[in-house]
């Protein structure tokens, strides 16, 4: 079997194996990623969050992600019946960046590795992980490509961003159970022919029909737009219709607000499910390897998190295998582990403040206390590491208490 050396793998090239990647060329660090299918490939997660700019920024993608002219996101909308609340980033409480993009996928995570090979990163598509085996920090990967020629690949630390692959959880038995119940979510893409002129044609939307059923309306810069139900698993099953895209076309009908510009518009694919998305793992590192993106953690897209901590990790993980590689000891415990779950627990509150109902009631009452609103806005565009925002330090507790005083 052929075999080669590197000092890092990273399996996955979506946007958390790309940022770690870019980050890791840029310190001379010798970086292979190994990616199973061909980009351009679709993939969910078209709603972004400000704090990955920073991230983007970092890894050296912004220029080349904004010559593309994805549609650009300041905000995001919420509705229930009449009730509308929109948050504007640029009124959050934390420092940072104010927007970000709302895009497809396939596009912005080619436009991301197409910079990475321009640059001179080895990136092998069409290469499948098969078998990991570590030897203390370093470890031997076994790939084949699709013809089934196998190869060896030695690593001196190894990056697991596969997604929903879940290269390392599954191989080590790192799989947990998440705390959530399980939900699922079906989703198409349209041609937006009826799109209304103005701001109402690319706000990107989430259009809540139950307490725990919503329905986003992403549009894209090119005249496409994202839709999508998300609802408890045994939801799905009563609405579930003769197929899926009569499915999809009896969902259309529950939303008042986006019924008339989009029922009756083909489907540009069948629409997709996934059930039971939310993923957990016992750990989030070991020796020689972490686990980013959502290989590690994912919880719910209701507050589009799920690229930010896909980057924040890779980003994390990448600077901290860096130094590990320099000789110095890394404290993966306190500096990378504690790090990401404390992001991943400020959202899991808001999720399921979310869905008990109790941040509705805050989102679509008349009288909303700016001030309040400024540091909600905050956690909303991914600034959950800000500790000096008390909707951040006390994220358990502080929905409850606001939401508590209202009639
Ligand atoms: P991915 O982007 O999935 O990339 C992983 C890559 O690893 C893939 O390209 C895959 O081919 C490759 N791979 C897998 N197995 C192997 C293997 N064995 N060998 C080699 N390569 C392999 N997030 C948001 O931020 N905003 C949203 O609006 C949003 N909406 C969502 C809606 C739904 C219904 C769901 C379920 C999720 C949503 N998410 C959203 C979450 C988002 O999809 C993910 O968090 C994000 O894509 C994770 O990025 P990643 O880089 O970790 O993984």
């Amino acid at each position: 079997m052929i075999s080669e050396h590197v000092d890092v793998l990273v399996i996955g090239a979506g946007p958390s194996g790309a940022v770690a990647a870019s980050i890791l060329h840029q310190k001379g660090i010798k970086v292979k990623v190994v990616e199973r299918e061909h980009f351009p490939r679709f993939v969910i997660g078209e709603s972004l969050i400000p704090r990955c700019m920073d991230h983007f920024d970092e890894a050296g993608f912004i220029e080349a992600v904004e010559a593309k002219g994805f549609e650009k996101k300041f905000g995001a909308r919420f509705l229930r019946g009449e009730d509308v609340c929109w948050f504007d980033f640029s009124q959050k409480f934390s420092a940072g960046w104010d927007w970000t993009w709302q895009l497809p996928r396939a596009e912005f995570d080619k436009t991301l590795t197409d910079v990475l090979q321009q640059r001179g990163v080895d990136i092998a598509f069409g290469t499948t992980v098969e078998n990991v085996v570590f030897d203390g920090t370093d470890s031997l990967t076994t790939v084949h490509d699709e013809q089934g020629n196998r190869k060896a690949i030695h690593a001196r630390y190894l990056i697991d961003a596969s997604g929903y692959g879940r290269v390392l959880p599954r191989l080590l038995d790192l799989d947990s159970p998440s705390s959530f119940a399980p939900m699922a979510a079906t989703f198409v893409h349209v041609n937006d022919v009826r799109r209304p002129e103005g701001i109402e044609s690319t706000r990107i939307t989430f259009d809540v029909l139950e307490q725990r059923v919503w329905f986003w309306v992403i549009p894209f810069s090119d005249g496409r737009t994202s839709l999508g139900l998300v609802c408890p698993k045994e939801h799905l099953e009563t609405i579930r219709q003769s197929d899926n895209r009569a499915t999809f076309q009896h969902i259309i009908q529950q939303s008042d607000h986006y019924r008339r510009r989009f029922e009756g518009l083909d489907f540009l694919f069948e629409p997709k499910q996934i059930v039971s998305y939310a993923k957990a793992v016992k750990k989030l590192y070991g020796d020689g390897f972490a686990l980013t993106g959502n290989s590690a953690e994912f919880l719910d897209p209701v507050f589009s998190s799920g690229v930010c901590f896909a980057t924040e990790s890779g980003a994390l993980a990448a600077k901290l295998a860096a130094r590990q590689l320099a000789g110095e000891t890394v404290d993966w415990e306190h500096e990378y582990e504690e790090h990401m779950l404390w992001g991943v627990n400020v959202f899991r509150s808001y999720i399921r403040d979310w869905y008990s109902g109790d941040l509705q009631k805050f989102f679509f009452h008349k009288e909303v206390n700016e001030d309040v609103r400024r540091k909600v806005c905050s956690v909303l565009a991914g600034y959950v590491w800000d500790k000096e925002n008390p909707f951040v330090k006390k994220h358990d507790r502080a929905v409850k208490a606001v939401t508590h005083l209202l009639p």
